[in-house]
């Protein structure tokens, strides 16, 4: 409470103990809710005695589970990806630029790969951008 507040200052050495805790905590979150979706999935399958009306719900909460297990393997993908680069010493540095994150943005989003403006850049470019 010293009233400082830098977006741009450097990491120092306990945040990345504390990233790492963070992004260890989230990959198994997704772990385990990945797991979940796909038991759900499997038991939404071998139940076979449905009429039109249950299938047609099944197929809808497939689709859900699907959608968000997708979501899930693409957010835990990131984050086992931010955890290499902690391992490697490249946590909070931009992967497209090379340039540091800013401490705020990478404690606020450690699994985010980006700078704020190679972010922005990418999402004007569009999804394939
Ligand atoms: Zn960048």
């Amino acid at each position: 409470m010293n009233g400082t507040r830098t977006s741009e200052s450097p990491l120092r050495p306990g945040d990345l103990e504390e990233a790492a805790a963070r992004l260890s905590a989230e990959a198994d979150r997704l772990r385990s809710e990945l797991a979940r979706a796909r038991e759900a999935e499997s038991a939404l399958r071998a139940d076979c005695d449905l009429d039109a009306a249950d299938t047609g719900a099944k197929a809808m909460t497939l689709n859900e589970l699907r959608t968000r297990a997708e979501s899930d393997e693409a957010l835990l993908e990131r984050t086992v990806a931010a955890l290499d680069r902690l391992r490697g010493g490249s946590f909070g540095i931009c992967t497209r630029c090379g340039r540091p994150q800013g401490r705020e943005r990478a404690m606020a989003l450690p699994h985010a790969e980006l700078c704020v403006l190679c972010a922005e850049a990418r999402e004007a470019a569009g999804p394939d951008g």
